[in-house]
């Protein structure tokens, strides 16, 4: 669970410990998903009239393609994420950072600032090894595997 009554936030900080699943509505097509699901865990508290505070972090392993030949690659995502909820109307609501609350909601839902954050960290595209050579942009290839009958004679030197 990743969503928190207000009321009982404002009570007292509330420790946040859950996952956001691979296949949660949050989603969106073309997003970089996770693995099985994203581990979010951290403490969520009050922040001044309307304001909430979540300081805590996320892991989770993103399942995406080497940039240069689309090759699946997982790699382990994981960050702190230090986060503002404010009410729509509060002054700093449009902020990069402060993530505004359901108009009349009765709940914190974290999943959409934290889908925001695992999207910034797990977007950078990787790469299956560092000097992986790419597929030919003539014929498609994978030159890892050695060059293909289009590719010029490489002059050594
Ligand atoms: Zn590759
Ligand atoms: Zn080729």
């Amino acid at each position: 669970m990743l969503s928190f009554p207000i009321r009982t936030i404002s009570q007292g900080a509330v420790q946040v410990e859950g996952d956001l699943a691979a296949d949660d509505p949050v989603w969106m097509e073309g997003d970089v998903r996770p693995l099985g699901a994203v581990r979010v865990t951290g403490r969520l508290s009050g922040a001044g009239a309307g304001r909430f505070y979540f300081s805590g972090g996320f892991h989770g392993t993103a399942a995406g393609e080497c940039r240069r030949c689309l090759t699946p690659v997982e790699s382990v995502v994981q960050n702190e994420a230090h986060l503002i909820f404010a009410d729509a109307d509060d002054e700093n609501a449009d902020e990069p950072d402060v993530y505004p609350l359901a108009e009349g909601g009765m709940a914190l839902d974290l999943r959409p600032a934290i889908r925001e954050q695992w999207l910034l960290d797990a977007s950078g595209l990787p790469l299956c090894r560092p000097d992986c050579k790419g597929l030919c942009a003539s014929c498609g290839a994978d030159l890892n595997a050695g060059p293909c009958a289009c590719s010029p004679a490489v002059t050594q030197g």
